[in-house]
């Protein structure tokens, strides 16, 4: 029977699926999987971008660790592509690729001031708040007044976690010095801007509801924001879920404030003009048009122009994919050019045996679970392109370990991402907490290296697709 051997570069929810689509599938090859992440640990976004206080949402890595751990998959993390193995490596071992390799920098902005000091990236901000080992490991957080742009649900979680008492998030799995850093803050108001109205928001409701809830935080929201125009009144009539975060945004118009420390400030009908300079080069204020709706779901700007004094901004407008080695990639849209999952050069022609699936193929919109449909499309058309699959000349899997080794690639594998897994889970009992995380990558990678660097013999395992059942790809 032929057997497939397949690279999966990207070991996040879109990387895994693809993975565990293929092995579940019915079809007419053996399948054996290399999964690679550039971390030394995986998980992708929801590691590394779920806010530490959402376990509802990071619970997926439980589904996500059992596919890893059926045995059918080798893991191999710390490995960057297109440092340590390149295209033509892949080529050399495998019959085809699939980058599943996310969105993870900040989309840019072109307003004045967005170099400002003070002015931030979102994705920054949540990789410094989840841990991750690439970004410094202190935050300015010496700001009393707070501007978060955009309306979905990134800036949520960042005004959240600004507003939110450090204290209320120890029982997570935020890393010491981000508790400490929190727990420093000055800041007595956030203030998030939409630059379209209430009925426009593409954050979700539980997440609003959320900051509702939190201690010593008042909601603040102005009357002149809700006013709907007709459109606005129809989404609200015909759609449930605006329908309900209709609902929770006018409870917070009557709610009496507490006079809490800290105060959470929704602004809508506000379209960015400027962040502007206090004098020496460092965020004073925000400056914005006042809009109203042009009765098509946009807005237009009403000449009215407003400022705010802030401090720090935070862009919170979305995500932004970056171009690997060798890789097509749409530099305006952020993503790896493909039709259905399968990549396509300059000239739109199939880029044979390499395929995308996940955020660097359709970019950063969706929840994690729609990833699953995304890889079922691209896996599909994997599995049906056997034709113009690479023939590779080293295609036996002790071969790519081999390479690694000869380059001194510390990479880790499964057996010791389960070591770092334990050393969190047992950073974080004797606070009664479920983990701490390791922030420092050569941290992360001596606790996984420090056993037997051993990797799970896909030959062993149970065969996963007599377990859970087959599907079909076609
Ligand atoms: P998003 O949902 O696309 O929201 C981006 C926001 O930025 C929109 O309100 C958009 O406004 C605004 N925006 C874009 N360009 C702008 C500009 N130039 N000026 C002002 N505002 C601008 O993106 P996201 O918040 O990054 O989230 C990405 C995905 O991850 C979403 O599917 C989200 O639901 C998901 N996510 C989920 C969770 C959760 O479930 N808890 C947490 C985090 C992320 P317009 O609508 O007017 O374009």
């Amino acid at each position: 029977m032929t057997k497939l051997r397949l690279a999966i570069v990207g070991a996040g929810p879109a990387g895994i699926y693809a993975a565990d689509i293929l092995l579940k599938a019915e079809r007419k090859f053996d399948v054996s999987i290399d999964l690679f992440d550039h971390l030394p640990a995986p998980y992708g976004l929801v590691r590394y971008g779920v806010a530490p206080d959402h376990p509802r949402i990071k619970g997926i890595i439980g589904a996500l660790r059992d596919v890893l751990d059926s045995g059918r998959i080798r893991l191999f993390g710390n490995v960057h592509y297109g440092r340590d193995i390149t295209l033509d490596d892949l080529k050399n071992h495998y019959n085809a690729v699939i980058f599943a390799t996310g969105a993870v920098r900040d989309a840019g902005m072109a307003v004045p001031g967005i170099d400002l000091e003070g002015s931030y990236g979102a994705a920054e901000f949540v990789s410094w708040y989840d841990g991750h080992p690439d970004v410094p490991r202190d935050w300015p957080l010496r700001h009393r007044e707070v501007a978060v742009i955009g309306n979905g649900n990134v800036a949520l979680d960042v005004a959240r976690i600004l507003a939110k008492p450090a204290d209320d998030l120890l029982v997570t799995e935020i890393p010491e010095n981000v508790y400490s850093g929190l727990m420093q803050s000055p800041v007595t108001d956030v203030h998030v801007f939409g630059r379209r109205g209430p009925a426009q928001v593409k954050f979700t409701p539980l997440e609003l509801r959320e900051l509702g809830e939190l201690n010593d935080v008042d909601m603040v929201v102005h009357d002149e924001d809700f006013e709907p125009d007709e459109a606005s009144r129809l989404a609200i009539e015909t759609n449930k879920q605006i329908f309900v975060l209709n609902k929770v945004l006018n409870s917070w118009r009557t709610r009496p404030r507490t006079g809490a420390s800290r105060r959470l400030h929704l602004h809508f009908w506000a379209k960015p003009l400027e962040i502007v300079d206090d004098g020496t080069g460092s965020v004073g204020a925000f400056r914005y048009e006042r809009t109203r709706p042009d009765g098509q779901g946009g807005v237009e700007g009403t000449g009215e122009i407003r400022e705010v004094p802030v401090q720090a901004v935070y862009r919170a407008i979305g995500y932004f994919g970056s171009p690997l080695d060798e890789i097509p990639f749409d530099r305006r849209r952020g993503v790896i050019p493909n039709r259905e999952g399968q990549v396509l050069d300059d000239d739109d022609q199939l880029v044979h045996g390499v395929y995308a699936t996940g955020w660097i193929k359709r970019g950063p919109v969706g929840l994690i679970g729609h990833t699953k449909s995304d890889a079922m499309e691209t896996v599909r058309n994997l599995a049906n392109d056997q034709a113009n699959w690479w023939i590779p000349s080293s295609a036996d899997e002790q071969s790519v370990i081999e390479l690694l080794d000869s380059r001194g690639v510390e990479y880790t594998d499964l057996g010791g991402w389960h070591r770092l897994d334990q050393h969190e889970l047992g950073l974080g009992a004797p606070a009664g907490r479920g983990r701490v995380k390791v922030v420092d990558r050569d941290e992360m990678v001596t606790v996984s290296r420090a056993g037997d660097v051993a990797v799970a013999d896909g030959a062993d395992g149970p065969d996963r697709a007599e377990r859970v059942g087959s599907i079909a790809l076609t």
